[in-house]
């Protein structure tokens, strides 16, 4: 295992049933908290894929890494937020979750024609967060050229979700 990996692994607290009985909560709390872990992984995030024109935040916690990934890797950001959230005219993307739906929205205008997008969040799970951000993206026309996680929940499969994606964590467990 790499350096980062373990680094990484070392800086996320499991909390047990949170939100809910059964389930256990990757907290990247201390993660945040730690200047030097911080860095390491926001470095690795802006280099994963050179030469993106912007990166996407999906709210709450993806806008903590992509906004300095974007900055250190020179490309724009873009949040991605919950319905009503954001002020201009938006596109929005529904998905099922395991009780109801959620809506997420972007800007319309967000995008240059055929701009190059990295889409990134804390952590993939079922994967049905990242597959709306990435088909919302799509219908602006602009291009997804990868989806960057700090950490992959590999149990839950959210990876097959995303077949046609490149898909990037910077632990699997
Ligand atoms: P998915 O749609 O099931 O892949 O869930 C991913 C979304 O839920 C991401 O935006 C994450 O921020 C959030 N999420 C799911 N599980 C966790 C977790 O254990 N820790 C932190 N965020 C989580």
């Amino acid at each position: 295992m790499s350096e980062l990996s373990q680094l990484i692994l070392d800086r996320i607290r499991d909390v047990n049933d949170y939100p809910k009985p059964g389930v256990v909560f990757k907290d990247i709390t201390p993660l945040l908290a730690d200047p030097q872990a911080f860095g390491a992984v926001v470095d690795a995030l802006a280099g994963l894929f050179p030469g993106v024109d912007k990166i996407v935040g999906i709210e709450a916690r993806g806008f903590i890494l992509a906004a300095p990934a974007a900055c250190r890797a020179n490309a724009g950001f873009v949040p991605v937020r919950k319905k009503g959230k954001l002020p201009s005219a938006t596109l929005e993307a529904s998905y099922d979750l395991e009780y109801g739906s959620a809506t997420i929205e972007v800007h319309q205008d967000a995008f240059e024609p055929g701009d190059r997008v990295l889409i990134v969040d804390d952590v993939l799970a079922t994967g049905g967060t990242a597959e709306a951000t990435v088909e919302l993206i799509r219908r602006t026309g602009a291009e997804v050229v990868g989806v960057a996680v700090l950490m992959e929940l590999a149990f839950l499969k959210g990876r097959e979700r995303l077949a046609d994606i490149d898909l990037r964590a910077l632990v699997i467990v």
